[in-house]
């Protein structure tokens, strides 16, 4: 038996969810608490079979978010972002079918930028770049997304 998480996970419509969200604090970077967090995040991911989950999605108002362990170690990177930022998108776009672990059930075809830039710091406060395509940019967008208080809704009301 694995170890379930204890956190449980905001759905819509809760507030937090729509927000803009803080920034990660500086003096964060390399402590305990970002790697509780991280931890705790990847935990609750696992148990609902996410391969994304952002703060806000346990109920934290911060501009971080966790990503698949393996889908990070494909593409040697962090699984896990603070302060994130898209720096380019490309004009070529696809679709992809999104779920999100905040909106149980539902599904949408998502219409994304192909690739992307992306930058943002690793949890002891590195900074990262990273050129990401397929999975991993829509991955990358989704979670962003939800700091800035967007979800996959959005996309499909639109
Ligand atoms: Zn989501």
């Amino acid at each position: 038996m694995t170890k379930k998480s204890d956190i449980s996970l905001t759905l819509l419509p809760d507030p937090i969810l729509k927000r803009v969200l803080a920034d990660v604090p500086d003096d964060w970077f390399g402590g305990e608490e970002i790697k509780e967090l991280a931890e705790e995040m990847h935990q609750a991911m696992l148990d609902a079979n996410g391969i994304g989950l952002a703060a806000n999605q346990v109920g934290r108002d911060l501009r971080f978010f966790v990503i698949d362990k393996n889908l990070a170690e494909e593409n040697k990177i962090p699984n896990a972002f603070a302060n994130p930022e898209i720096t380019e998108s490309s004009k070529d776009t696809d679709e992809m079918e999104e779920g999100c672990l905040s909106i149980p059930g539902f599904t949408g075809l998502i219409r994304r930028p192909k690739k992307i830039k992306f930058k943002g710091f690793d949890i002891e406060g590195n900074k990262i770049k990273i050129k990401a395509r397929g999975m991993l940019a829509k991955v990358l967008q989704h979670e962003t997304d939800h700091l800035n208080g967007v979800t996959i809704k959005d996309y499909s009301e639109n």
